[in-house]
């Protein structure tokens, strides 16, 4: 029996993981059969972490030291996706693939988000050959080349700005005018001059044959004209999706309390309404989507595991 699982290994989960076993617990598994570091190991860059500030390192780079010391003070690693939680009388069974059953006296949940897909037509056939929402991952294909960014948000802008040091321009299509993105990440965009922003504009479609991608129609939504765009990589960053699917019954319910958009409501302690099952990071409801405050969701979590196996003991 675990005194904890944790599951996912994201900031929060990492995080959760370091204080756990620091703070003395002996018996604490994590389960991620992803790349540890999670999501921010896609990214270009990180440059709100306090005390990190190297524009060179990526957020793989910026990931590495995590794993050493979060697993330098007793944390196991299984590199195992989890299917399910279930709380079986006191404690907990991990349902893990393959068949496997874990069973853990208290569970940290920080399985984080995923990027969503857009919804235009051809996005899902030649994702992977073409569409891509990576841009550390395939910015490279594109060297010297055109290429088109989905989106307004900060993801959108972050990575188009990374993109315009590697392809010869980067074209921002965003269906509004006005951009969700925090200003100084709007102004950079905006100040460089290989990047292009098509406001009021949405991917129509992308289009290619059995080599992938061969472009893409960008509609604008005022006028309805279509520009065609031949010869490009399209990076799509619309927003996230919460993986919440851990917390599912067999018949597809949640075991615990959540809110309307799928995120999980948790109280100051991230405890939440099910007793010794706690949840941090992005999945959580009003999260900033911050890894500082993922890390912060995890030491919390942690801390609260060790009071709360105390009290049981
Ligand atoms: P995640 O990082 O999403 O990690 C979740 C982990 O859980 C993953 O490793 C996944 O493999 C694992 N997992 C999922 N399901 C299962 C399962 N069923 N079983 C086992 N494991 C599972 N934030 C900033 O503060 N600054 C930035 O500059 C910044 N830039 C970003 C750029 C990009 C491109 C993106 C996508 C995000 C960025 N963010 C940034 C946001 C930040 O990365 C997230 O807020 C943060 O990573 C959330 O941490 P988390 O631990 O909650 O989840
Ligand atoms: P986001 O903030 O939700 O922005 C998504 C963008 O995609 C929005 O501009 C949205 O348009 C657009 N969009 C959504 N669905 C679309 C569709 N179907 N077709 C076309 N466009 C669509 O997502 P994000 O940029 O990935 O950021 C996610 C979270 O991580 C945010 O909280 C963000 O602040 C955080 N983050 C922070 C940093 C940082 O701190 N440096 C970096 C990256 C991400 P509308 O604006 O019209 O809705």
């Amino acid at each position: 029996m675990l005194d904890c699982a944790i599951i996912g290994g994201g900031p929060a989960g990492l995080t959760a993981g370091l204080y756990a076993t620091r703070g003395g617990l002996q018996n604490v598994t994590l389960f991620d059969a992803g790349v540890i570091g999670g999501q921010i190991t896609k990214s270009s860059e990180i440059e709100n972490y306090p005390g990190f500030f190297d524009s060179s390192k990526t957020g793989l780079d910026f990931m590495e030291g995590w794993k050493e010391q979060c697993f330098a003070f007793g944390l196991k690693h299984e590199f195992k996706k989890v299917e399910r939680v279930e709380k079986t009388g006191e404690h907990f069974t991990l349902h893990v693939e393959g068949g496997e059953k874990v069973e853990a006296l208290t569970v940290i949940v920080g399985t984080g988000s995923t990027p969503r897909r857009a919804g235009f037509n051809g996005e899902d056939e030649f994702f992977g050959k073409g569409v891509s929402t990576c841009a550390t991952c395939d910015g490279f294909f594109y060297k010297d080349k055109p290429v088109t960014v989905l989106g307004g948000g900060d993801t959108a802008l972050e990575e188009a700005f990374f993109l315009s040091n590697i392809c010869s321009d980067v074209y921002v299509v965003h269906r509004r005018d006005e951009f969700r993105a925090a200003p100084p990440t709007l102004d950079r965009a905006m100040r460089k001059e290989n990047i292009h922003l098509i406001t009021d504009s949405v991917i129509e479609e992308a289009y290619g044959g059995m080599m992938g991608l061969d472009g893409v129609k960008i509609k604008n939504t005022n006028s309805n004209e279509i520009t065609d765009m031949t010869n490009t990589g399209l990076f799509v960053f619309v927003g996230l999706n919460v993986n919440n699917g851990v917390l599912k019954d067999e018949k597809g319910e949640f075991i615990c309390d959540m809110n309307d958009r799928g995120q999980v409501i948790v109280n100051l302690s991230m405890h939440t309404s099910v007793k010794g099952l706690f949840v941090a990071g992005d999945l959580r409801i009003d999260a900033p989507k911050q890894v500082v405050s993922a890390a912060g969701d995890g030491s919390i979590a942690a801390l609260q595991v060790i009071s709360y196996l105390q009290e049981l003991a």
